[in-house]
């Protein structure tokens, strides 16, 4: 992409490479433009852009697209005077390659949000630049000065780098405001709805902040025009934003990193250069070229005094004068003045026209009613309009019922109505599996669902029973426990009877079942949102013992939340830190007591101190999503290890690395694996992907496809924890597997367990039947071993032999038998 921006013909043109991480529609990447393009106005320069996409694909396979096309036009391309580049991934790439591809052209870098990283690499005499810190002491303050009311600050962030990066700063900013609590709603754990309801808890004492808003827990990613639209119709207070982006689409504003800014200052700096000024002498520059933007749209709608606000701050959606506002109505209302002047003049002239004028204005006057008509029409439209306003406020459009606004706010005065010794239910019910049914049927059948069975719901209303639909597939009902006839238990029979009727949606007859969710007032919480809150902590509760069912709430489980949620914040960290290594589990040939291979066995010890299970941590890390990310990791890790073992042992260390089900099934899990195997040089012949039968069979026909492409590059498969899962025999046939481990579970009875013995004995001669080797996992003693090497077991892994060691003792040990060996 080219950007000519030659002006001034004389000066000898100079050509500039802008390397940006983004993609061309990126939403900053045309103000970063508009901003170099800015500081090299009148001067002949030639701006040209190369697109990285690594805010897109961040994989290794793209990285090297890249470069491989990059070095090609560098080859057929002259000399570039200068390269920019625009961000961290950009900064990262251009240092990298900086010999191979730049060596003594000048690197100008922008938008860099480590300070670490740009004093470092600053402190190469050919590299300066600017950094890109955001702004919320500033941002928070101004928020305060706008609603001094406010008690707290909520941000809001997602799982990408840049949301999780920003958190930090944004927990360390908030710590110099003591007289304001702080609190995170982080989408890295939460789906959108859950998402949606937070924002709806929000008052007028919460500063909301966003940080960042593309991505959730299911890395289901959105555009960032479509999260504005999420917290726009969500959210009842205003929205700061640390970036200039969507002030002018509905956030309000706040001291915001300036893309437009950040390119000309860079401009300005590459200039220089370019000038003739030297590099080296150029300091890298500190200070983020921040600004203060608001939205005076957004304020007034607030009632917020912009007066309050700093001189220099820049307002978009600026509101007009009062005679630019009405200019066209004041223009009309001069020239009838001017006409009613010309008419009295020529009154007074001329009498001679007198009746004329008089029939003009008897027409005027019959216009004048007409427009009169006009206007109680307008007026009667008007009305109307408003009470459709009044409906989309308070009923849900689809169902009829009340809506999510309406509920919450006749809970309020509910609660505010109540005495103590009244029992009020909040109840959260949400139709299982629904999801299953928008996939399949598609959205319309969809609504149609959720459409019926709220009439159905109707029925139900009462007195003391009121019923709405909070989105999607949830329903919420309040309700007064009135007597010993009107449970809350009865209540919850008979809405679940109502769901068991199925409903009909054209020729398709869907069978139904639903998880409640209760939390009561006074024992539960005393305010709407901590009812809200909790009962939504008990439908979550329904869900995971199996839906179909109803559970009241209990203290243990915002107990159990919580834990889950710093568990979880505490994986995120230790996967920023890099705290997690790999141990080592020497599998043994059973014939020859020599060591086989190993298997690759992570290991994270927490901030405690204390060793998390792995089984926990591969648990959450699939609920959170990052269990991908986490898995190519242990893929870098063991090809980093086998490369050294060959240098240091001279052998070639055969490894097994466990693969979680979700693994398997990401689109790119072959591509990626194979980018980092091929990065270490190591032949895939030396991994051994160690599958679970229920991972494969939950999948049968993509698992089977992903496992023969690894087989055909030389990866061998293993099945783990043989005898656990379905262990049909019907699919061990159809399954491309080189190795069959045979569950701890078996060898641990196997002493004593005749059924165990023969089991084991069968599965060892069928496996041998189809050409497939047999491990025994969890050998702990010498009968076992014995009892396994008479029923012709290949390979034994188990504390008998070994316990998994770390990265230095498995080298000592493979020095130790080598020497032995007499290698
Ligand atoms: P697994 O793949 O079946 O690994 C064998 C487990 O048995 C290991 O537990 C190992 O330490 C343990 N073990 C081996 N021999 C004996 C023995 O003689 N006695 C006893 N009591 N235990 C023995 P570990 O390391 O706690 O790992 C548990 C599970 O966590 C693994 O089971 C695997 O499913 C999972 N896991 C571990 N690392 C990874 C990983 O990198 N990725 C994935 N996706 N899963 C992993
Ligand atoms: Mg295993
Ligand atoms: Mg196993």
């Amino acid at each position: 992409m080219t950007l000519s921006n030659g002006v001034n013909e004389i000066e000898p043109l100079k050509r500039v490479l802008m390397i940006s991480a983004y993609s061309p529609g990126f939403m900053t990447f045309s103000d970063q433009v508009e901003g170099i393009k800015e500081a090299f106005s009148g001067h002949n320069i030639q701006l040209e852009i190369e697109f990285m996409d690594t805010k897109r694909f961040l994989d290794a396979e793209n990285i090297e697209n890249f470069h491989q096309s990059l070095m090609y036009k560098l080859e057929h391309y002259p000399t570039y005077d200068l390269v920019i580049a625009a961000d961290d991934n950009a900064l990262d790439y251009v240092n990298s390659q900086y010999e191979v591809l730049f060596d003594e052209i000048p690197v100008v870098f922008m938008g860099i949000n480590s300070m670490d990283k740009a004093l470092v690499v600053g402190e190469n005499p050919l590299f300066t630049g600017v950094t890109e810190k955001v702004s919320f002491v500033e941002t928070i303050e101004l928020a305060i000065a706008l609603n001094p009311d406010a008690k707290r600050v909520v941000a809001i962030t997602d799982p990408t780098p840049t949301g999780q990066n920003d958190l930090e700063a944004f927990e360390h900013a908030s710590e110099s405001f003591q007289n304001l609590e702080s609190e995170v709603i982080d989408l890295s754990t939460m789906d959108y709805e859950t998402f949606k309801k937070e924002l709806q808890l929000l008052d007028h004492e919460d500063i909301v902040l966003l940080i960042s808003l593309y991505s959730n827990q299911d890395d289901n990613r959105i555009v960032f025009l479509e999260g504005i639209d999420m917290l726009l119709s969500n959210c009842s207070q205003p929205i700061f934003h640390i970036y200039e982006h969507g002030i002018g689409d509905g956030l309000i504003g706040g001291m915001v990193v300036s893309h437009f800014e950040q390119g000309k200052t860079a401009g300005a700096l590459a200039l220089r250069v370019l000038e003739g000024e030297s590099i080296s002498q150029i300091p890298v520059l500190k200070e983020s070229p921040n600004i203060i933007v608001f939205d005076s749209d957004v304020l007034k709608s607030y009632d917020m005094d912009r007066g309050i606000l700093p001189v220099h701050t820049k307002f978009v959606n600026e509101v007009k004068s009062p005679f630019m506002k009405y200019w066209p109505y004041i223009l009309v209302a001069l020239i009838l003045i001017g006409f009613e002047m010309a008419i009295i003049l020529k009154l007074r002239t001329s009498n001679k026209r007198n009746r004329m004028i008089e029939g003009k204005l008897q027409l005027s006057n019959t216009e004048l009613e007409r427009s009169n008509k006009q206007f109680f029409r307008s007026n009667q439209q008007l009305k109307e309009k408003e009470q459709r306003i009044r409906n989309l406020i308070y009923q849900d459009s689809l169902t009829g019922l009340k809506n999510r606004y309406a509920m919450t706010q006749e809970l309020d005065q509910l609660l505010q109505n109540a005495s103590s010794v009244e029992k009020i239910y909040v109840m959260f019910l949400d139709i299982d599996n629904f999801k299953n049914i928008n996939d399949t049927y598609g959205h319309d059948v969809g609504d149609q669902v959720i459409r019926l069975n709220g009439q159905k719901l109707i029925k139900l209303l009462s007195d003391h029973v009121s019923i709405g639909r909070f989105g999607g597939d949830e329903f919420i009902i309040i309700m007064k426990e009135k007597n010993r006839q009107n449970t809350s238990k009865k209540l919850i029979q008979q809405i679940i009877e109502t769901f068991k009727m199925p409903v009909k949606v054209g020729e398709i007859l869907f069978d139904l079942t639903v998880s409640i969710g209760s939390a009561r007032y006074p024992d539960h919480g005393l305010d709407s949102q901590d009812l809200i809150k909790k009962a939504d902590l008990a439908l979550y509760r329904a869900k995971e013992i199996g839906k179909d069912t109803a559970v009241n709430y209990n203290p243990q489980m915002s107990d159990d939340f919580q834990s889950k949620i710093s568990f979880q914040k505490k994986i995120r960290e230790a996967m920023d830190n890099q705290d997690f290594h790999l141990n080592y589990q020497p599998v043994i040939d059973i014939r020859t007591g020599e060591i086989h291979s190993v298997e690759a066995l992570i290991r994270w010890q927490d901030t405690n101190g204390t060793m998390v299970s792995p089984i926990r941590l591969i648990n959450h890390a699939e609920e959170m999503g990052v269990i991908d990310q986490i898995g190519y990791w242990v893929f870098d890790e063991t090809s980093r290890f086998i490369k050294k073992v060959e240098r240091i042992c001279k052998i070639n260390v055969h490894v097994a690395v466990n693969v979680s089900p979700l693994q398997l099934m990401k689109e790119k899990f072959f591509d990626n694996v194979m980018v980092i195997v091929n990065h270490y040089g190591v032949n895939p012949k030396w991994i051994s992907l160690e599958v679970t039968e229920t991972a494969i069979i939950s999948s049968l026909e993509k698992s089977i496809k992903v496992l023969n492409l690894f087989r055909a590059q030389g990866f061998t498969i293993s099945l783990d924890d043989f005898g656990t899962g379905y262990s049909s025999l019907k699919y061990f046939n159809q399954l491309p597997i080189d190795t069959l481990k045979i569950d701890k579970s078996f060898i641990d009875d196997l002493l004593v367990s005749e059924y165990d013995q023969d089991m084991v004995n069968t599965i060892i001669k069928l496996a041998h039947t189809r050409g497939s080797d047999v491990i025994a996992e969890g050998v702990e003693k010498e009968d076992q071993l014995k009892a396994l090497y008479s029923n012709q077991c290949d390979l034994i892994q188990g504390y008998l032999f070994s316990k998994p060691l770390n990265e230095n003792d498995i080298i000592k040990l493979f020095i130790k038998r080598s020497r032995r060996a007499g290698l």
